[in-house]
């Protein structure tokens, strides 16, 4: 099990006690240990804190961090700002050893009377590495471990995601994802089931520190163009991972909802939509806290809850919604350039979509050849093949397909091979007989495996008794 420090900050654990239930769900799922600590202050803010003096900013971050590396853990944080504030701070201090050396200077005078700290002086060093939520579970725990949890898929659900500024910048002190073109947060949605939606102000930042320096029409202006863009781009609600973004949109929103501005767009934490796919029951995460109404995101979501369930059982889902967001290969298919009536995108699209019957009913699958062009050229080895190959056993489950794939397999079942050997024109080439095949072991081995398996059905069925 993996144990880290958890930096809550101030918003989360004060204001949004939910997010924290949430959050302390998920690292339980994906077995990550995180432990509380005593004694942290505020991170501090950066616009606050940098305005009033910088050592402040610098000296609290070190303070926490401090405190970090007195535990000997990693840290994560849920919050954007924190992370900055962290990652800035680390940076500095790494580069400015002048700095580095008065700060600790002061911790240590300003520790001596506390008699915890008499033998242990309170110290910087950057040796605690600090993570955002987001960035721990895209790069630690990894995208695909975390979708393995996904127990409701958010199939047919479009979302799309604010990053917010200080996930990703500065820059130079972050470093986790492109700062103007990131992908990951949207890759971890996406791995969940989700269509993710792209806006024109998604990287915009939410405005929320302007809130917070009196500018209050200024910050509902920058959260009105992004909500305008979600409600244009008809998404069925917006994640975010830092808890001012959170406030901006789901608080600030429904302020502007009571002054008769109608957005209606559900707002979630990162791992309140974890948690919900994971499988955790919305009344367990005290959903009831937020402003805005999220009934809608549930409606739709029942709705496909079924048909998801069903679509889990026989294919890899987040696979599925990988290529259907991605279509990159949708020329590549060497059938698909012979005969322009095969597209296996627009099959894999179907399925997303809630229209399983349809692409089996179509017997189109049975055109691939099972060539694997598609993964070959894939960036992420998926290709469609796969997915091909299980609609065709699910057609012909259903007695649809090619008649040529029914005989062909008779016979292998029946004599072993595929066709008979021509006698004469081996005698002529000198060749000796074919060996004997197998003829009927291989339709014994199916019934054996047949029987095995109605034996465990049985068995786990009296033990269910
Ligand atoms: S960034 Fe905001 S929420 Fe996080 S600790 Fe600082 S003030 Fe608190
Ligand atoms: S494996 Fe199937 S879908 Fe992929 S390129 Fe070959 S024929 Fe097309
Ligand atoms: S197989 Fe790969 S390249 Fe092709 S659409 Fe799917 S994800 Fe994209």
């Amino acid at each position: 099990m993996s144990e880290y420090t958890v930096f809550w900050g101030c918003t989360i654990p004060l204001r949004l006690p939910y997010i924290e239930k949430s959050t302390r769900i998920v690292f339980d799922v994906l077995s990550t240990k995180i432990h509380d600590v005593d004694g942290f202050t505020c991170c501090p803010e950066g616009v606050l804190a940098k305005a009033n003096s910088e050592d402040a900013f610098y000296a609290g971050a070190a303070r926490n961090l401090a405190l970090c590396e007195r535990q000997g853990r990693d840290v994560i944080t849920p919050c954007n700002g924190c992370y900055s504030t962290f990652k800035e701070t680390q940076s500095h201090l790494t580069t400015s050893w002048r700095d580095r050396d008065r700060i600790n200077t002061a911790l240590e005078a300003a520790g001596e009377s506390n008699p915890e700290y008499a033998e242990n002086p309170m110290k910087y060093t950057g040796s605690a590495r600090v993570y955002h939520m987001a960035e721990y579970l895209c790069d630690e725990v990894g995208i695909g471990a975390v979708a393995s949890h996904v127990k409701r898929p958010l199939n047919n659900m479009r979302i799309a995601v604010h990053y917010g500024c200080h996930m990703l910048r500065p820059q130079p002190a972050i470093r986790w994802d492109d700062a103007l073109h990131p992908t990951k947060f949207e890759s971890l949605i996406t791995a969940l089931g989700a269509t993710v939606v792209d806006y024109p102000s998604k990287m915009q930042c939410c405005g929320g520190a302007l809130d917070r320096v009196g500018a209050r029409d200024s910050s509902l202006a920058f959260a009105r163009r992004k909500l305008d863009d979600l409600k244009i781009n008809d998404v069925d609600a917006l994640i975010v991972a830092c808890p001012s973004c959170f406030l901006q949109f789901d608080l600030n929103q429904a302020a502007m909802q009571r002054a008769k501005e109608q957005f209606d767009i559900p707002v979630f934490f990162l791992s309140e939509i974890l948690a919900l796919s994971f499988g955790v029951d919305k009344e367990e995460l005290g959903l009831d806290g937020h402003k805005v109404s999220t009934d809608s995101f549930f409606e739709k979501w029942d709705a496909t809850k079924d048909y998801n369930e069903h679509l889990a059982r026989h294919f890899d889902v987040s696979l599925l919604n990988k290529c259907n967001g991605c279509r990159a290969c949708k020329d590549d298919c060497p059938v698909g350039k012979i005969d322009p009536t095969f597209r296996p995108n627009d099959l894999i699209q179907a399925l997303v979509e809630g229209r399983m019957d349809e692409a089996i009913e179509s017997a189109e699958a049975f055109k691939c050849v099972e060539c694997y062009n598609c993964q070959e050229l894939c960036h992420s080895r998926i290709g469609m093949a796969d997915t091909m190959r299980t609609l065709k056993e699910l057609g012909v489950a259903r007695g649809i397909g090619p008649e040529a794939v029914k005989t062909g397999f008779e016979m292998i079942l029946d004599q072993g091979v595929l066709g008979a050997p021509r006698a004469s024109a081996r005698k002529k080439l000198g060749l000796a007989d074919v060996p004997k095949s197998g003829g009927h072991a291989l339709r014994d081995v199916l019934a054996a495996l047949d029987a095995e398996f109605e034996n465990k059905v049985e068995t786990n069925a009296e033990s269910e008794e």
